[in-house]
Parts: structure tokens; sequence; C-alpha cells
């Protein structure tokens, strides 16, 4: 690096090392300590089946990330071995390696998806106490749904059923969530279904529910309804896009499939969330600048990414309009996805935009505020969060 862009870099990461993060999508951390192998296939994001023997689960970008960033923040030295990290890992307990973690993470603001794997995760009260700053929850349509449908209900009660628990559910929450792109994709039709269409759709989820067994709620038109039933309570709603494991159909979750929905006039009065985006950060930026309420982040693939995140947070300055760019770290188990998202996203937005400023391309005062902008203050403009954070 030529010492100008030097500079600039290390201007940036000064400030967004003192601004702290509003993680706008996040899981929470593992309540106990995971297996290896279970701890190995947490960086795996794609693979739904366990690794098989002989694979090491490091020797990828993410598994590199972790020795290099990750070993120091337990007291080991940068790039660790697999063994001696796993071994002070163990020694440290899970913790003591939440709390050095979610710490070092510098967020002020946890916003926490509790709609899956609840069971072995922290509760997001939890999640925030042991790395300081405040969590709030994010609702999971299709959770409510299947509580609903679980608790027993008519097909022509359904609607009533639905819109009763999330009024309920979402009292204290700042967002909603939908994973449409896991259970149907987004080359559905997302209009309003009528009261009918409604109850004849969930007559036959629920035989469906009888003859299987499983609730899990795929039918496109009843997350439809649950999407415009959120709408109308003008709540952010987040929208599951792109990278994700490979249940989902990656094809069909091209944010592009979303454009007749985005030019319903209801969905307009609401901040649409495009969360991860990978390998879609260009179109997604592209809807942020066709549509003022399209809001994207890039959370997730920079995990996944390692020593490439800065080309992916690169893509993500494009098109999309400054004010509509999110941080998010989408940790999920191992606390140090939620460090790790939060390092690389530093290290990668000082250095993009560091070389902007280094070209004279932008201003250095632009380049600070920019990065504050998607570090914090659009997530606290576009969720309503109280502006102090703790
Ligand atoms: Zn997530």
């Amino acid at each position: 690096m030529a010492p100008r862009t030097v500079g600039a870099v290390r201007d940036l990461l000064a400030v967004v090392g003192a601004t702290p993060l509003v993680d706008h999508h996040v899981h929470a951390a593992f309540r106990a300590a995971p297996s290896r192998a279970a701890y190995g296939d947490a960086l795996n994001e794609a693979d739904t089946d366990p690794l098989p023997a002989g694979v090491d689960p490091f020797d990828s970008q993410v598994g590199f990330a972790v020795r290099a960033w990750c070993a120091p923040v337990l007291g080991l030295d940068r790039h660790a071995a697999p063994d001696d990290y796993w071994a002070r890992r163990t020694e440290l307990g899970e913790d003591e390696v939440n709390r050095r973690f979610l710490t070092a993470a510098g967020v002020s603001d946890w916003l926490v998806d509790t709609g899956h794997r609840a069971d072995d995760l922290l509760t997001p009260t939890e999640l925030a106490t042991a790395g300081g700053g405040r969590a709030h929850e994010v609702v999971r349509l299709e959770s409510l749904a299947e509580s609903v449908a679980q608790a027993g209900t008519e097909p022509r009660a359904y609607a009533a059923a639905f819109g009763a628990l999330l009024a309920d559910r979402v009292r204290g929450a700042v967002a909603v969530k939908s994973v449409l792109a896991y259970r149907a994709g987004f080359d559905v039709d997302l209009s309003r279904p009528s009261d009918a269409q409604v109850e004849r759709h969930v007559a036959a989820w629920l035989k469906e529910v009888g003859r299987t067994g499983s609730v899990r709620l795929t039918d496109p038109r009843l997350i439809a309804f649950g999407i415009h039933e959120a709408i109308g309570l003008a709540l952010p709603l987040q929208l599951h896009v792109g990278l994700g494991d490979r249940d989902m159909d990656l094809r069909r979750s091209d944010p592009l499939l979303l454009t007749d929905f985005l030019r319903m006039p209801e969905v307009s009065s609401v901040p649409v969330m495009l969360l991860h985006c990978y390998p879609f950060e260009r179109q997604a930026g592209y809807l942020a600048q066709a549509f003022r309420n399209v809001f994207l982040d890039v959370g997730l693939s920079v995990n996944f990414l390692g020593a490439r995140a800065a080309s992916l947070v690169a893509r993500s300055l494009e098109l999309a309009p400054f004010g509509q760019v999110l941080y998010s770290s989408d940790g999920c188990g191992p606390a140090e996805l939620h460090f790790l998202g939060a390092r690389l996203w530093r290290n990668a937005i000082a250095r993009v935009v560091g070389g902007f400023v280094a070209d004279d391309e932008w201003a250095a005062a632009d380049a600070s505020r920019v990065v504050r902008m998607i570090a914090r203050d659009n997530a606290v403009r576009a969720y309503g969060l109280p502006a102090t954070g703790s």
C-alpha cells in the first residue's frame, strides 16, 4: 500500500473502531461449549451434513480468519494452529469465550432473530449482558404461523389468530423477519391473499401437518399473508436474501425477483431490509437505488469470505445510496462469528473507503461520516432505536 493509502486506512480504522456498531441481524451465541465437530460444522454455512472425517474446517477463508483475528482475543498468537486454538477455547469455557468475543465486537445494539435454534443459544438479554449493549428482538413470521397451527386452529379462525399473536409478539420488538427465500423462494405470488384464499390454504396446510407430523410452513400464499399482516403494523421487514445452507435454492433467492413485491404501494411504506445478499449484493444495491425503502447488508458472507471480505464490502458501496447500507454479522453459535463479522467488516470498510480517500475521490470527512452511517446511524434511524448507545 502506498503511504498515502496506509494513512487514510489507519485514520478510518480509528473512526470505525471508535464507533459502536448496530448489528442489525444476528442470532445469539452458544449457551454451552459445542463439540469440536459441531464447531467445525458452524464454520461451514452451506453444507447441512456433518463434515466428513479428515476435512479440516479451518482450511477455509473463515477458518484462517478465526486463526488470524480470534486467536489473539483468546490470548494466542495470530494464526495459531487449529489444535492449539481448540485447546485454549476449551480451557476458557463458553462463558468466558462469549464474554471475550462479544465484548471485543464493539456492538452497542444487537437485533436478534429469535426464530432459529433458540434452544442451544443464549436469550437476547443474555447475549447483550455478555457483550455489553442492548438487545432488541426481531420476530420471525414463519415461526409465529407455525405456533398458531400447532396450537390447533380452524382454517376460518387462522387469520384472526395469527393477527392477534403477531400484535402480541411484536410489542417491544423492532422488526419482523421472513425466511421466504428458504421456504419457497422469491419467484412466487407475493400479493396479499384474500380471506377465502387464506382459509383454503390453511385447510390444505393443516391436512398436510396431520399427515406428515411436520408443521414447517412452505406455502408461499400463507407466507405472503404473514408478510402483509406485518406490513400493516408498519414494522421494518427483514428478508433473508442469497447465501444460506443448501436447504434453500440459492437460484430462487435473487432479490430482483422481489421487484414486483417492492412496487406494491403498501410495501413502500415500510423499510425492507435485504439480509446477507451474497452473491447478489449488486442486485441488492440496484434495488436500494430503485426503492428508497430498501436497505441491504453483506453480513454472514463477510465472515465466510475472510481475506476477500474487502471485495464484497466494496461491491456493497456501488449503486446503493449510502444511507441504505447497514452492518450485520449474522453471527450464530460460536461467538467468534459475532466478533469476526465486526472485525472483518471494520477492516474491509476502512481499506475500501481509505482507498477512495487516498485516490482523492472522496473527502476524508465524508468517508468518516459514511462509515458511521453504515456502522450505526442508518440502523438507528431505520429501526427507530434510541439514538444513544449504552
Ligand atoms: Zn441469520
